[in-house]
């Protein structure tokens, strides 16, 4: 029996397995192997880690691990969690069942991808979602950002504070509003509304976006992609679910079912306009929550001691 099952070893699951294995918690950390930043060759804004290959980052990640008798880590994914006041179960795919005080998910979420030709092949290696994670290193250079609504003429606007070269390829006709409109005006980004044939590469790097049969050559591309929840295990447990499907959490990382916690990407506040999608924050909540799992467990190792 462990004390916490932690279900997601990216940036959340591993610094929270971490701090609880470190307060002498018996952790399980599982994994299925799916991080969302899995198609990226470098992670930007993590202090001490910045540039650092993702893999490697999970590497050196387990390797701190492996020095905390109290951690286990398993490559699996979970295949369904159970939890009541007794305690929670949780099915491993390859047909174990291991038993814990407390579950903590940190399933992160999935990018869903526009079907543009060359945008998946490209993800993570020349077509980006976050300037704040890739912009620095394309500054000065050709952007492209790929989308029709405000939020892609936002993002836009945002991305000539890298680049006075920004075109907007809305693949059809806008629908950002008039305000957004106007902001292209003024930053000087050019709008495209043809439809977009391909994005184009060559020798590991994006060259350039196809529409009406030329090219215009780009360097690097951004694209707003909705984020979709792991929200299986969550939803099957009862969890309540914001509008996003991002897993409603209190200050303390509670759920809305008895000994299930979540934290990364996947959960978020309702006060908060989305959940924190960076490496960095997602670490900070497995830590926050870590913390607070631990002290939710002092409260009832006091209380069974006290046959309370
Ligand atoms: C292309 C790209 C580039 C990025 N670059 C940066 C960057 O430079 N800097 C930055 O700060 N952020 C970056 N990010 C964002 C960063 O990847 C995320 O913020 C971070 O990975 C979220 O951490 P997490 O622990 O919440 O989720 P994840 O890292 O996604 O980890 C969740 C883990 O849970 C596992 N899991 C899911 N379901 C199950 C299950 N049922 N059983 C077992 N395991 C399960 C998954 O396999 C996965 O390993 C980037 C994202 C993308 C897409």
């Amino acid at each position: 029996m462990y004390d916490v099952i932690v279900v997601g070893a990216g940036p959340s699951g591993l610094n929270a397995a971490l701090i609880l294995g470190r307060a002498l918690r018996r952790v399980l950390l599982v994994d299925s192997g799916e991080p969302r930043n899995a198609r990226a060759h470098a992670m930007h804004g993590f202090l001490s880690r910045d540039g650092v290959d993702p893999a490697e980052f999970r590497r050196i990640a387990r390797e701190d691990l492996a020095k905390y008798e109290t951690v286990t880590v398993r490559d699996v994914a979970v295949a369904s969690v159970t939890a009541d006041e007794a305690g929670a179960s949780v099915e491993l795919a390859d047909g174990t069942t291991e038993q814990a005080h407390s579950v903590l998910l940190t399933v992160g979420r999935r990018d869903r991808l526009p079907e543009v030709g060359g945008v998946a092949e490209w993800w993570g290696q020349g077509v980006y979602g976050c300037p704040y994670c890739h912009g620095f290193e394309v500054r000065g250079r050709k952007l492209a950002v790929l989308g029709a609504e405000t939020s892609a003429a936002h993002l836009a606007v945002q991305l000539t504070r890298y680049s006075s070269d920004v075109v907007l390829f809305t693949n059809g006709t806008p629908e950002f509003d008039e305000e957004a409109a106007a902001a292209l005006k003024v930053c000087e980004v050019e709008v495209r509304t043809d439809a977009v044939e391909q994005v184009t590469g060559a020798d590991g790097h994006l060259t350039g976006v196809r529409v009406a049969g030329e090219t215009i050559a780009r360097d690097a591309m951004f694209i707003k992609t909705p984020l979709d929840a792991h929200g299986e295990l969550a939803e099957a447990l009862g969890c309540e679910l914001m509008d996003d499907g991002s897993v409603r959490i209190d200050e303390h990382g509670h759920t809305s079912v008895d000994r299930v916690y979540a934290a990364g990407e996947a959960a978020r506040l309702p006060n908060w306009p989305s959940p924190w999608i960076h490496a960095v924050t997602s670490a900070a909540l497995g830590a926050m929550v870590a913390l607070s799992i631990d002290h939710d467990l002092i409260v009832a190792d006091v209380r069974s001691k006290f046959g309370m």
